[in-house]
């Protein structure tokens, strides 16, 4: 549906400055304001598959996908079914149901790290969670990340951070004590050898390695061949767990999620986004003998209110019953075809750009590239990109507001929302 150069926005721009007297920004997190591309945030209405429609009466084929998420599209009946019987019976117990079991043995089946996982509501409670159980673990103090990865927004993982702290320029938090901070340690991503000066100066302390199998957080950035078996042979010698953050990867790029796509077995794994099923859910899971150190197993503590809330319990079941091999096929070729008319439009348009995709992740870059970490992705024209962005909406298309983060594309996308998008691409970079 393109719409160019036609968005009214008008009910929108109301909204914002209603919620402005309310909500820091106007916002409860926070790209969604638009404030570093300087627009009006789309107020969304409703959704349905592909396309989102916003409270102005305008409509855009949707590559946010609530940041990840849905992958099966927005509203999916099977998905809102669920959802609606299961709340005929109740929201919340705070008591054990048996579609957490049933929940738990998928993700134990699927992922080939997980034999045991904790359902927590976000994915940065996984990322916290799974940091103090490998603190607790190890009885070590220090971390290792990456620079541009963005892991949530505990204190120990909001240094040199990815996604909304690189997208507003704002790479260290005030409010992260200067203790805490000195205990994370920061390294280039797809650099081994920074690592491994990192574990030369302080291997004995080092309680862990957290990674984006494919950062997702600084656009798209793949792991360069050997880089994940890299961390996991390091980690190991040296007594480290490996943590691999599959919050925006884990059962998006793969049925068995990025660790099964690559072929390398962290210790713990954190997921979020796609199990939910569009519903607040976060895990954290792994060996075994690590987790039962987490109460009331071990001493190791972190609780819930709504920890295995069936409403999200359900969603993520439903959701992971759908991803069948054949979801996975047809994600890969849609984007794939997306991917290639992108190319094809910057080349015939004579605009640098680097394409990076894994699966059904896509992320046009405004650079020469290669894009191999956060200087590199850095690099981009971030002006340019401020100007696409602009020119999409105005073509009816939704992505992230950022260069700094990746589309997704849905089982919902057709072919033809695809070749919509390739035509509302070339428009946008015609008029940059
Ligand atoms: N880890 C990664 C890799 C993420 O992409 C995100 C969110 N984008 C998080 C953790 C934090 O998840 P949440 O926003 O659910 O707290």
């Amino acid at each position: 549906s393109s719409m160019s150069g036609m968005r009214k926005e008008e009910a929108s721009r109301t909204a914002f400055e209603e919620a402005k007297h309310y909500l820091p920004g106007g916002v409860n997190s926070p790209v969604r304001a638009f404030k570093s591309v300087g627009l009006t945030p789309i107020y969304v209405d409703h959704a349905k598959g592909s396309q989102i429609y916003d409270i102005d009466g305008n409509s855009f084929i949707d590559y946010v996908c609530s940041w990840g998420p849905l992958i099966m599209g927005h509203a999916h009946p099977e998905v809102i079914a669920a959802i609606q019987e299961t709340a005929s019976k109740g929201t919340s117990f705070g008591a054990p149901t048996l579609i957490e079991t049933e929940m738990a043995k998928l993700v134990c089946e699927r992922v080939p790290s997980i034999d045991v996982v904790r359902m927590v509501n976000s994915g940065t409670e996984a990322t916290m969670s799974a940091i103090r159980l490998a603190r607790g673990f190890t009885g070590r103090g220090k971390i290792v990340k990456f620079e541009g990865s963005y892991h949530g927004h505990a204190d120990s993982l909001l240094i040199k951070a990815g996604s909304g702290v690189a997208t507003l320029g704002l790479p260290d938090s005030p409010g992260v004590p200067e203790s805490v901070a000195t205990n994370t340690i920061t390294v280039p991503y797809n650099d081994l050898e920074s690592v491994k000066m990192a574990f030369e100066r302080f291997g004995e302390e080092i309680a862990c390695v957290i990674v984006e199998p494919i950062a997702g957080n600084m656009g798209v950035v793949p792991p360069l061949p050997g880089f994940l078996q890299g961390l996991r042979d390091i980690t190991t010698r040296y007594g480290s767990l490996l943590i691999f953050d599959e919050v925006m990867t884990g059962f998006r790029v793969n049925i068995h999620s990025a660790q099964g796509l690559f072929g390398v077995t962290p210790d713990l794994t954190c997921l979020g986004k796609v199990i939910g099923g569009g519903l607040p859910v976060g895990a954290y899971g792994g060996k075994r003998e690590i987790m039962e150190q987490v109460a009331p197993s071990g001493p190791i503590y972190q609780a819930g209110t709504l920890s295995g809330n069936p409403l999200a319990m359900v969603a993520g079941y439903t959701t992971l019953k759908l991803l069948t091999p054949a979801v996975y096929d047809q994600l890969e070729e849609r984007a794939a075809r997306l991917a290639a008319g992108f190319e094809k439009n910057a080349k015939e348009l004579g605009i640098p750009m680097t394409l990076n995709r894994v699966g059904s992740m896509v992320c046009p870059f405004f650079t020469e590239g290669p894009v191999v970490n956060y200087d590199t992705a850095k690099a981009s024209d971030l002006q340019r990109f401020i100007k696409y962005f602009a020119n999409l909406v105005e073509e009816g298309v939704s992505v992230a507001p950022s260069q700094f983060e990746g589309m997704f594309v849905s089982a919902a996308h057709s072919i033809r929302d695809i070749d919509a998008t390739i035509e509302a691409n070339y428009n946008a970079l015609k008029k940059l």
